[in-house]
This record gives C-alpha cells, structure tokens and sequence, in this order.
C-alpha cells in the first residue's frame, strides 16, 4: 500500500495534508525519515511511527455499545443523535455503521463494523443470529404466554414469528422478562408482546449471538471488541 493511502487511512487527513504531514519529517519508515508518498509499505511488516508513536494498521474495527435512549442507530440522522455521533474521532475514521436496528427508545448492546460481510452474515435472516432482550412488561406475563412464545406468535401484519424464549425474571403488575428471538423484523419484541395483549415500557438488548453486553459499559459508553470476541463472531 503507498505510504500516503496508508496514513491517510489511519486519520492522518487527506492525501494532501498526509503530503505535509511528510515533508516535515514526522514519518519513519523502519526507522528512517521517509518523505515519498509513493512510497509502497507492507502493512503487515514495515513499522511506521509518526511523531514517535508507532501507527498498527488495522482493516476493520469491531466497538460494543451500550446505547443509551434518545439516540439513532444509523450513521447519519437530520434531528438526532446517531451512535456513529457518540464516537470519538479515532474510532470513526474507519467509518463503521451500526449491524442491525435498535429503536429509538431501545437501549443496549449495538454492534459497530466496517466489516460489511461479518455485518450482512449477522443480519441474513438464514442464520438465525440469536438477540437476548431484557423488557419491562405492563401487564402480568404468564407460562401460556411462554408457550405461546415457544410456538410462535402472530403479528398484527399476520407475520408467524419463529419460536422465542421468553424467561420470567418476574411476574406482577409490571413484569420483568428475558426473551430471546433469531429473527428481527421491525418492532418485534414490542409487537410480539402487543400479539399476547401486553405492552413492552423498557427494552434493553443484552446479547448478539455469542456476545453479551459488557456490564461495565454505562448508557453511550462503547469499546472495541477483543481479539476472542472477534473470533467468536466471525
Ligand atoms: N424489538 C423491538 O421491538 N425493538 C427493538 O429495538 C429491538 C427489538
């Protein structure tokens, strides 16, 4: 890859502000001064440090973000807030898009990449990709509706959902649940519960196939997923 695409990739500005960038002399190349943009670098072997900090190429990023309410799962928004917004710069260079859609007033675990295959495997309705739910529920969820989840229910457009786990945590006036579905059509917990006569008041996604949310992650904060959370997923 020539040496100015490369910065140019890592957030070091355009072509033209990475040319500056290397006239005065803030690059090495395997520990010389390199000045040529053309130059062809091996970004797996050649070490390049930019004002003294050495620069690790990476192609795709990975972040887990606990999505707080209020806010869009989309790159760009005219009125509202994105989770692409809630980025620091760093990260966002490497312009990843949020796999999949949580409503706006959903909140927890959303998967960042600009990994386009790993995103379109995650969200082909052949795969079945497993998402864990926490729901606060108005209205008491019973074990017919457990059943009724486990042999699928039908939605208000007539749509037959596939079968879902739905674990009471707690049964009452307002109660407390786990629901696991492998499919994600629009709205489909809150509709899925709409479908047994009751209305979902909180929605928090807690996992993504084999990931879970990491509990230390406060509402907007994110992180990059490790190298075993990556090999889990692809
Ligand atoms: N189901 C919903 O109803 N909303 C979401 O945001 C995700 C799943």
């Amino acid at each position: 890859m020539r040496l100015d695409k490369f910065l140019a990739n890592m957030g070091f500005g355009t072509r033209k502000e990475v040319k500056k960038l290397l006239k005065t002399g803030a690059v090495r190349v395997n520990e010389e001064i390199v000045k040529d943009a053309k130059l062809h670098i091996d970004v797996e072997q050649d070490v390049v440090i930019v004002n003294g900090e050495e620069i690790e190429y990476k192609e795709f990023i990975y972040l887990m973000m606990n999505k707080p309410k209020g806010v869009i799962s989309a790159t760009e928004d005219s009125k509202d807030e994105t989770v692409v917004d809630l980025l620091e710069l760093d990260d966002a260079r490497y312009d990843p898009f949020p796999v999949g859609r949580l409503d706006k007033d959903t909140e927890g675990f959303v998967l960042l990449t600009n990994n386009g295959k790993l995103a379109h495997e995650l969200l082909s309705p052949k795969k079945h990709v497993p998402k864990t739910y926490y729901a606060l529920i108005s209205g008491v969820v019973t074990e017919e509706d457990v059943l009724k989840f486990k042999q699928g229910v039908t939605l208000d457009d007539g749509y037959e959902t596939k079968p879902g786990n739905l674990v009471i945590l707690k049964s009452g006036e307002t109660s407390e649940i786990e629901l696991t579905i492998t499919e994600g059509k629009f709205h489909q917990v809150k509709r899925m519960f709409i479908a047994v006569g009751k209305k979902v008041t909180y929605l928090k996604r807690l996992t993504i196939g084999p990931l879970e949310l990491d509990p230390s992650l406060e509402l907007g904060e994110y992180r990059e997923l490790t190298d075993e959370e990556v090999e889990k997923l692809v």
